[in-house]
């Protein structure tokens, strides 16, 4: 099959598809189709597994002359004149980039419903959501839309949708990946990383987009490994630890029941598992959602009507002009962040919120620290339920936000965290986080490998 099939059986089957999952923004049709040509006139590149491979794109990582929205109407119209350097590096490979998939309004949301295009469904049941913000980059996965798409995850963004679709998704360590093209919501914890349906397409696609970026200054220069070079060694003699905070009572019993199983297996293939702390891990959402909001409040700036994206028709002044434009152009869900963070950074409320939250962040990287001074790596439920039903939480922010409590503790340590699928409940996936130490996903792929 040449590349060039491929790509017009992924379109038609998406245009399909997507009629119920609502997973894509936009379609790459034509330039999908002639970049495919291209490489199959190439030849395909037999080193590269990505050579031809049709691929997606979650919609906050900038794509040139392709319309780049965040799923908002602030950038419903906005298109970038230049590649984010991920979407650079994968065209560079050989993939063919075939759209752009639906998500939370600037990656803000675990459910993909806070989309000016409407939510995304989850393929295992259509009333559920797939989780979010990534929802609908692990929806058409899942689905067999596409085999790999991009995320990214500020709070969990990218393992959630993984666990609540049974896919593998990947939150790099804080700087492995470079964010330049990355539309920026919370800078210090943001980080892109894939969506895939199993371990090994994942760390090949990491191999591919990992590495230094002079555009990025955080973006880290430590030389990047194949991550699929060891891959079947398998869990010999590897230290997992297993943290109590994370199978607590507010952890479903399916759930917990499914970590522990997988704890057995991993001792069953030469593992060690034991049970350890993380003491801090319940002032996580709290402090996340006061950081990652204040950082979005600042980043969020830029959208005043006047540089790009959404401008309001009737504005009598400027004043006018930037309060019509952005109260017109965000959602409820981005104004609620913005508040939040605009409030917590002024003066007479820093001392109280932002600085509070900055010193929790420091006690739950101490948290991990003295954890990995002892173990390899951390295993534990992605999230305390399976996907729930489409609206049951859209009028409670707070109900959403306590959604995240076991994954935001990763990003405020930028570690590396990956979800891998451990089983059902009720005929929904279960995903089991895997978390590693800093630059050490190679280590997590191999368990993640060993465990599929
Ligand atoms: N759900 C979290 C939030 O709303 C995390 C989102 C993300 O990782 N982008 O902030």
């Amino acid at each position: 099959i040449t590349s060039e099939e491929l790509t017009k059986q992924t379109l038609d089957n998406i245009k399909k598809t997507d009629t119920k999952l609502n997973a894509f923004i936009d379609l790459n049709d034509s330039k999908a189709l002639d970049d495919s040509k291209a490489v199959d006139q190439k030849g395909i590149d037999a080193s590269s597994l990505l050579s031809g491979m049709p691929i997606a794109i979650k919609d906050n990582i900038l794509t040139k002359d392709l319309k780049t929205t965040a799923a908002s109407k602030m950038l419903s119209n906005f298109t970038p004149i230049f590649d984010a350097t991920v979407v650079k590096k994968l065209a560079a490979a050989g993939a063919i980039n075939v759209g752009k998939t639906n998500m939370d309004e600037f990656a803000m949301g675990s459910s993909t419903e806070h989309s000016v295009f409407g939510p995304t469904h989850n393929p295992w049941n259509l009333n559920k959501v797939p989780g979010g913000s990534s929802g609908g980059s692990a929806a058409a996965v899942a689905s067999g839309e596409i085999i790999a798409a991009l995320g990214s995850d500020t709070g969990g963004s990218i393992r959630q949708p993984a666990a609540f679709n049974g896919i593998v998704g990947m939150k790099p360590t804080y700087g492995r990946v470079s964010r330049w093209g990355l539309i920026a919501f919370g800078s210090s914890f943001d980080q892109i990383g894939s969506l895939t349906r199993n371990v090994y397409d994942n760390a090949s696609i990491l191999n591919v987009i990992a590495g230094h970026d002079k555009h990025d200054l955080t973006s880290s220069d430590k030389a990047v490994p194949d991550y699929t070079q060891n891959i079947k060694k398998g869990v010999k003699g590897l230290k997992i630890a297993l943290p109590e905070e994370y199978l607590s009572d507010g952890t479903d019993k399916n759930v917990k029941d499914a970590i522990l199983k997988a704890a057995e297996t991993y001792k069953k293939l030469g593992a060690t598992v034991e049970k350890v702390s993380l003491p801090h891990t319940k002032y996580g959402v709290a402090a996340y959602y006061i950081l990652a909001s204040s950082e979005a409040s600042s980043n969020l700036q830029r959208y005043d009507g006047i540089r790009y994206g959404y401008r309001s028709k009737d504005a009598n002044n400027l004043a006018e002009l930037y309060v019509k434009s952005r109260s017109e152009g965000f959602g409820d869900e981005v104004k609620r962040r913005i508040m939040l963070g605009t409030f917590s950074l002024s003066a007479g409320a820093f001392d109280a919120y932002f600085k509070k939250a900055a010193k929790v962040r420091t006690l739950i990287l101490d948290d991990f620290k003295k954890v990995f001074d002892h173990y390899d790596m951390i295993m534990a439920p992605t999230t305390s339920t399976p996907a729930f039903d489409l609206g049951s939480k859209t009028s409670d922010p707070v109900s959403m936000y306590m959604n995240d409590v076991l994954t935001i503790p990763v990003n405020m340590a930028g570690l590396p965290g990956m979800s891998i699928p451990a089983g059902f409940s009720d005929g929904m996936p279960i995903g089991m986080q895997l978390i590693g130490r800093p630059f050490d996903e190679g280590t997590m792929y191999q368990a993640g490998y060993a465990f599929e």
